[in-house]
């Protein structure tokens, strides 16, 4: 399946695409990831996008056009794809159909996760991930089974995103409700858009995407 996985910082997104990579095989194009790694890498896009990205604000359209317009070209995305934080405004969202139809890959949906507000803050404030493996735990709602061991890989590294603070989080969001949120309409009004409750504990939005991509394929 080709889906977009929709909803503010916070909702969700990395992690139950994390498992639609291991449930079904779909690769995640997450744009969020591609940036942190080519700003690791020490890339001039990486550099210029890392202060963006620390400020909490959106990297410009042509540049993650160009990120997903390449990733999309290797092989590996014809099993199907999870699209984790792109699109992010209607020019990304555009871009990306005119991609999709010209590369002979259309989407199947898109799933919102609904997220109350008050949640999303404590949610990306508390948030951690294993160096190694890119797991995702909670400082107080999902900690390792054995303190300071990741649950999957055994790794006793872990990191914090530069951008996971109260303070960024509020531009985060605003960005979101400004150049996002009108994405929610476009796909409802082209008849793709399920959505799924974004509060329900981790294996239940599972659950509800499970359901969701059922409809979208019929
Ligand atoms: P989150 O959804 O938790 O905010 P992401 O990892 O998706 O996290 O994105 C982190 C940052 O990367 C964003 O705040 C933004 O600066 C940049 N970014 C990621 N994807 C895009 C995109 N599609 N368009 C513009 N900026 C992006
Ligand atoms: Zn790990």
């Amino acid at each position: 399946m080709r889906l977009i996985l929709l909803g503010p910082p916070g909702a969700g997104k990395g992690t139950q695409a994390q498992r639609l990579v291991e449930k079904h095989g779909l690769v995640q194009l997450s744009t969020g990831d591609m940036l942190r790694h080519a700003a690791a890498a020490g890339t001039k896009v990486g550099n210029e996008a890392k202060t963006l990205m620390d400020a909490g604000s959106l990297v410009p359209d042509e540049v993650v056009i160009d990120i997903i317009s390449e990733r999309l070209d290797e092989a590996d995305v014809r099993a199907g794809f999870v699209l984790d934080g792109f699109p992010r405004t209607l020019k990304q969202a555009d871009a990306l159909e005119g991609l999709l139809a010209q590369k002979g890959l259309p989407l199947d949906g898109v799933i919102l996760l609904a997220v109350d507000d008050e949640a999303l803050v404590d949610r990306v404030a508390g948030r951690y991930t294993c160096a190694r493996c890119g797991e995702i735990y909670h400082q107080t709602k999902k900690r390792p089974k054995q303190e300071g061991v990741c649950d999957v890989c055994g790794s006793t590294e872990f990191k914090r995103r530069d951008d996971d603070n109260a303070e960024t989080m509020r531009t985060r969001l605003t960005a979101f409700y400004k150049d996002t949120a009108p994405l929610v309409g476009y796909y409802y009004a082209k008849g793709r858009l399920r959505t799924v409750d974004g509060m329900a504990s981790r294996e239940d939005v599972a659950a509800a995407i499970e359901e969701a991509m059922g409809e979208l394929k019929g």
